[in-house]
């Protein structure tokens, strides 16, 4: 059974002044995601996780995570920008772009980042848009070499990073254009609940650098191990140990680098749903039940709100506020009121005998929810609202209006 941090009576309180449907984070929660992160990877030299902002882009949530310790990976220009309104700058910055446009170099390097390139083509690119940094990462892709998973697809069909090849001509190419600090990333994986897998791919970047340092006489001071790391969205999957993911990399780290004398590069990771996933929650009222060939309940949320289970067909756990002890009688489709047929939270799922005007909260949505939201049929994007430990809430964006929906008209 899955644990809520708010009790329906809370839920319905906020409700009355929040209109339904509103996305509600657990500050409580999110903080001790990145601190139970922090802690497993206590033992690396100079760790730091950069919290993926594409996950959850909302400036407050970056503050928080701030005073946690954590950066922010940022993969475009508004990205940055959101970053740099929660206070952050510098090397707690870490831009992970693909098909870069200039401006979005030109911001990054003002503001300092850590660049993280997607191609070779794009030290020249960069040089001449936005001046080479003193620090370069590239993005690895190791194509057959290794198997990614189903979110992410295979890696020889991804469209991210280079080749093995690439990764030897490009850091010499960087380090003869007169770029001095190397890092090496990899994201291969999305959604991973399996340790072995994470360290697999820390031991593949941990021996790569090794190659490349020697080949190169160029010296690494970062491995990022790129984000990835899943979370139980069923209640019976296991969350991962990262005990274990922490453990397994610091075998692997000692294993590569505890030679006397080596290098011993920091650590970073660029996690976004481990973070904030199992801390956000869609509240959304029953608006019409409805019985033809099937049972219907339509939601005053819609696949605009939330459009994983639309996309991927992701399961999201559903709470009914106030009802989670009584039986699962009924089996109901939980629909919005796009003109879609796929605009569904859940197809023929178990719930306890619904009314008109029932709070639902639906699980796992702090991560690629609210973010991955859209405006179609007209719909307008909640509100996200944030749930302090001392139960008090605070309204962290407010919804969209239909103002906001007709500013970008041409008159
Ligand atoms: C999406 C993404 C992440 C975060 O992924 P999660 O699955 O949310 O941990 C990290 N790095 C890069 C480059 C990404 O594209």
């Amino acid at each position: 059974m899955k644990r809520l941090p708010f009790s329906a009576v809370q839920a319905r309180a906020i409700a009355a002044c929040h209109p339904t449907p509103f996305y509600l984070y657990d500050a409580a929660g999110i903080r001790g995601a990145a601190q139970a992160l922090n802690a497993a990877f206590a033992w690396a030299p100079r760790f730091r996780e950069y919290f993926a902002v594409k996950a959850t882009p909302n400036p407050h949530l970056l503050a928080l995570l701030a005073e946690e310790g954590c950066g922010a990976d940022c993969s475009s220009l508004p990205e940055l920008l959101l970053a740099e309104r929660a206070g952050l700058a510098g090397e707690a910055l870490m831009f992970t772009s693909n098909n870069t446009p200039a401006e979005e170099f030109i911001a990054a390097r003002r503001l300092g980042a850590l660049l993280n390139l997607d191609d070779v083509g794009h030290l020249e690119y960069l040089a001449r848009h936005a001046g080479l940094p003193a620090f370069i990462s590239f993005r690895y892709n190791p194509g057959p070499l290794r198997e990614g998973n189903a979110i992410i697809g295979r890696p020889e069909e991804a469209k991210f990073g280079v080749t093995r090849a690439q990764l030897f001509a490009g850091y010499a190419a960087a380090r003869d254009l007169g770029v001095t600090r190397f890092g090496l990333h990899a994201m291969i994986v999305s959604n991973e609940r399996d340790p072995a897998s994470l360290v697999a791919t820390a031991r593949m970047l941990f021996t790569l650098v090794l190659e490349l340092s020697a080949t190169l006489d160029i010296t690494f001071e970062l491995v990022n191990l790129g984000g990835g790391i899943g979370i139980p969205y069923r209640p019976e999957d296991a969350p991962v140990d990262l005990a274990v993911v922490g453990a397994g990399v610091r075998a692997a780290y000692e294993a590569a680098f505890g030679g006397a004398g080596l290098p011993r590069p920091a650590l970073a990771l660029e996690c976004g749903r481990l973070i904030t996933g199992p801390h956000g929650y869609l509240v959304t009222a029953v608006r019409h039940l409805k019985r033809t060939y099937r049972q219907y309940a339509g939601l005053d949320a819609t696949m605009a709100d939330l459009m994983r289970p639309a996309l991927y067909g992701a399961y999201h756990h559903i709470t009914v506020l106030g009802k989670a002890d009584r039986p699962a009688s009924e089996r109901y489709d939980l629909t919005g009121s796009l003109c879609e047929n796929n605009d569904k939270f859940a197809v023929a799922r178990p719930l306890p005998t619904l009314a008109v005007g029932d709070l639902l909260a639906i699980h796992d949505v702090g991560a690629h929810g609210h973010a991955m939201g859209f405006n179609y049929n007209g719909k307008l994007r909640a509100a996200e609202l944030l749930l302090d430990a001392d139960g008090s809430v605070r309204l962290i964006r407010r919804a969209e209006t239909l103002a906001d929906y007709f500013a970008t008209l041409a008159l």
